[in-house]
């Protein structure tokens, strides 16, 4: 077993039972329980930035730096608007956008930005396809607006200051 995390932001646990763990995570984004009335519930109940949600491993699991900024963008929201102010149907926008992310980059076996390779040693091929992360300066695909980088949540976050209301 090898654990390589230079950022330290991972966590390893050996446990007799899981559910101590795992009973603490919020619903996996691409399981049968997250529907998008679900989402909406969840953030309809936090003032915190809706970036600082998606985060929230305790409100949903198993959303990074890197898929929340990408779900945001696909979903047209600004990552420090506050979670409770989002639409019925933004929140519906927003749980598409997740799940439709999580499984490109499930497709290209993950983001490789710096060091991060698969269980089999493999590069992920997802940083080619981003559209905001790490992207500052340079034009939205979409409108040609410069992606802006601001910190919310103590995370860095890029967006399109024009697609992203
Ligand atoms: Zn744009």
């Amino acid at each position: 077993l090898c654990y390589v995390d230079l950022r330290k932001l991972g966590t390893m646990w050996l446990v007799d039972d899981e559910s101590a763990v795992v009973g603490k995570l919020g619903p996996e984004p691409l399981g049968e329980v997250f529907g998008p009335q679900e989402l909406h519930r969840l953030l309809a109940k936090r003032s915190a930035p809706v970036k600082a949600v998606l985060l929230d491993q305790g409100a949903i699991a198993g959303i990074g730096n890197i898929y929340a900024d990408e779900a945001l963008f696909e979903a047209g929201i600004r990552p420090a608007k506050a979670a409770r102010a989002l639409s019925r149907r933004a929140a519906e926008r927003l749980h598409w956008a997740v799940r439709k992310v999580l499984m490109e980059a499930l497709e290209d076996r993950g983001s490789s930005f710096r060091d991060y390779v698969d269980a089999e040693g493999e590069q992920g091929m997802h940083q080619l396809r981003v559209k905001v992360f790490r992207r500052t300066g340079e034009p939205c695909y979409a409108c040609g607006t410069a992606i802006k980088r601001v910190r919310v949540g103590g995370r860095s976050t890029h967006y399109c200051p024009k697609c992203q209301r």
